[in-house]
């Protein structure tokens, strides 16, 4: 499967739904894996500006205590060397915030500094309001927090204190998570897109053999090669079934032209060659002999005019295939129908009995030209009479059934052997060929009738008992108000 189709370069299917997965889940990831990213990094960041503010608050308090002007003896008294006493086990605070990666510094009144636990990155102005501020660092951001201190008994003013948090464990979890998420996305990505290969692959094997079938029927469309039909009942096996459906259906099709055509050539045959043995005979003899003129000019004429009504059948009987298409919407009152060729075979054979056994008290419409409809009741008529022998005798009936209106033509002829019964509907078959012949049957005229009838979703059927007779059914579905039509 790789060949180009239309000037467009081919891309499997398979590739697609891969590509497809592998984007789907990059992005659902990527948006679950920043929604959780971010709501981790707010939180560390959260805990680190409370990790300065908690530094801060302790530092002013153990400053306030002085109670004087801050200077570089009384702050280092009061933070560095607050070892003994009471908490003995208490390491100083100023220590304990230089371990967690934040840098103290502590001004007297005149913003001079007094006291400091490391390399200040950032300047800050000091002011007399408490503020913790994100700011600018020179690799990347830190918290600043600046404050006045206040002596604790008469609240004055004596200095200012600057924690800044360099963010350091933040930016390490934050480097770790962000790693750890960019390796779970490649995972993520690469998985699905295999996944989603492999699956398409699976899915997509009955599609192989459609198109090596296709391949096969596409050099030999009489092959018979069919798709095998996956044991999962899912749309692929849908698909198989349809396919192997239309191939059996095109086959059918194909032959049934064929046989057609055979069937054709070998019925015009007869009448060719018998054409072509007067024409022959006249040649060499039967110019001057008028009765041999006279004889084979009238069997070529009875010949022509056989043929003539062979290929009106031919085209009447393609054309009983279309029915359904052209004439869909075609209504027409049955009683009028078969009243009026009730009328015209009795007129045209006064040595034959007809009988008409109406049993509609009303008129009744049936979807079917109205043409159509005269031509089957006419070749149901002409068989019968055709095959009447001693008892002249044709009953036509009408009745209704529950949706239906069902038409009757009974003969007492000859009658049809049970195993042709079927067969009769049949092209161009006759039970006695050489009788048919002889009354100028070509074998077509109950397979236009057949045709026309389903084509207008009716159906005939046949009734028939050999020396006895037969009778022809044909039942069509009733629309309508028949006074609709006028
Ligand atoms: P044909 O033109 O030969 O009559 P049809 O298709 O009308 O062709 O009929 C096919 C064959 O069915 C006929 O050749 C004949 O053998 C048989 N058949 C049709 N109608 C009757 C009938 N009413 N009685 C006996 N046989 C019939």
């Amino acid at each position: 499967m790789g060949e180009k189709t239309s000037g467009r370069r081919f891309v499997s299917l398979k590739l697609k739904w891969a590509i497809g997965t592998a984007v789907g889940s990059l992005l659902i990831f990527l948006i679950v894996a920043m929604a959780m990213f971010s709501s981790f990094t707010q939180r560390l960041f959260d805990e680190e500006r409370g990790l300065l503010n908690q530094g801060m608050v302790t530092i002013s308090r153990q400053l306030g205590q002085i109670n004087q002007p801050l200077t570089k003896h009384n702050v280092q008294a009061a933070l560095v060397q607050h070892v003994t006493g009471a908490a003995q086990y208490q390491r100083p605070i100023i220590q304990d915030l230089s371990d967690g990666h934040m840098v103290v510094r502590i001004y007297n009144q005149q913003r001079q500094p007094v006291l400091s636990t490391g390399h200040h990155l950032v300047p800050v102005a000091l002011t007399n309001h408490r503020r913790i501020r994100l700011v600018k660092g020179p690799n990347h951001k830190v918290i600043v927090g600046q404050m006045p201190v206040y002596a604790r008994h008469n609240h004055r003013l004596i200095g200012y204190l600057q924690v800044e948090n360099r963010l350091n464990a933040y930016y390490r979890n934050y480097r770790q998570l962000r790693l750890v998420m960019i390796l779970a996305l490649c995972l993520v990505v690469l998985a699905s897109g295999i996944l989603g290969y492999l699956l398409s692959m699976l899915f997509l094997r009955p599609l192989n053999d459609v198109h090596d079938t296709v391949k096969v029927i596409s050099k030999d469309p009489t092959k018979d090669v069919r798709v095998p039909v996956p044991n999962h009942n899912d749309e692929m096996t849908e698909l198989a079934t349809m396919f192997n459906e239309m191939l059996d259906q095109t086959q059918r099709y194909i032959k049934q032209q064929s046989q057609f055509v055979n069937d054709v050539s070998h019925e015009l045959r007869t009448p060719i060659a018998i054409i072509q043995g007067h024409l022959d005979m006249l040649q060499r003899w039967g110019k001057d002999d008028p009765k041999v003129l006279n004889d084979s000019i009238n069997a070529s004429l009875v010949e022509t005019e056989r043929m003539k009504n062979l290929v009106q059948e031919m085209l009447d009987l393609s054309r009983a295939e279309q029915v359904d298409i052209n004439f869909r919407n075609q209504k027409t009152v049955v009683n009028d129908v078969v009243h009026q060729v009730y009328n015209n075979f009795k007129e045209l054979y006064p040595d034959f009995v007809f009988i008409l056994d109406d049993d509609l008290d009303e008129p009744i419409m049936a979807n079917i030209y109205r043409d159509h409809l005269e031509q089957v009741l006419v070749i149901l008529c002409d068989n019968a009479v055709k095959y009447s022998t001693d008892r002249k005798e044709v009953h036509l009936s009408l009745s209704r059934g529950m949706n239906t209106v069902e038409i009757g033509i009974q003969d007492f002829g000859v009658g049809i052997p049970p195993e042709d019964i079927d067969r009769v509907f049949d092209r161009f078959y006759r039970v006695d060929k050489a009788r048919s012949r002889k009354k100028g049957g070509n074998g077509l005229g109950l397979s236009i009738a057949k045709r026309l009838v389903e084509g207008y979703h009716g159906s005939i059927t046949l009734e028939s008992s050999v020396g006895a007779g037969s009778i022809f059914r044909i039942i069509l579905p009733i629309v309508g108000d028949p006074e609709a039509i006028n």
